[in-house]
């Protein structure tokens, strides 16, 4: 997407005291907010990557206080809203890579307190539906399933 250079000027944060916050947002965001999401979102990267392997990646964004996200290919793990500021569950969406979402035809938005069990859980559901519509497509096709 390409932006306009008065769209990025209001949604790039400038630093004000202890605030850290866009135009664009006015969500009176915090430097320390800012600082413990990237943290947060460090460990979350460490977390993933001892379990599932390589290739996270963290985004740290504005949307009425500073969040974060982190993701690999078109999965990403999101801090349940319920539980911002605790950062103790987590949910994961799986759709297009360098999307904003998941597909609605396999996402829950369930929570889970350990966030490999989220992006486990999410494939798997992923897979069901895609085993499904294969079937869907064999049968179309006239294609047994033996
Ligand atoms: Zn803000």
């Amino acid at each position: 997407m390409i932006m306009t250079s008065e769209k990025q000027q209001r949604w790039s944060p400038g630093r004000r005291g202890a605030l850290y916050c866009s135009p664009g947002c006015g969500g009176k965001c915090t430097w320390a907010d800012y600082q413990l999401a990237r943290k947060r979102g460090h460990t979350l990267v460490k977390t993933l990557t001892a379990k599932l392997g390589d290739g996270w990646g963290i985004s740290v964004f504005e949307s009425m206080g500073w969040r974060y996200t982190v993701g690999r290919g078109g999965v990403s793990v999101h801090v349940s809203h319920s539980t911002i500021g605790t950062a103790t569950s987590y949910f994961a969406l799986l759709g297009e890579p360098g999307g904003s979402g998941g597909l609605s035809d396999w996402t829950d938005h369930s929570s889970y307190d350990d966030p490999v069990e989220a992006v486990q859980r999410t494939i798997e559901k992923a897979e069901k539906v895609m085993a499904k519509w294969q079937q869907w497509i064999n049968t179309a096709k006239g294609v047994s399933n033996g």
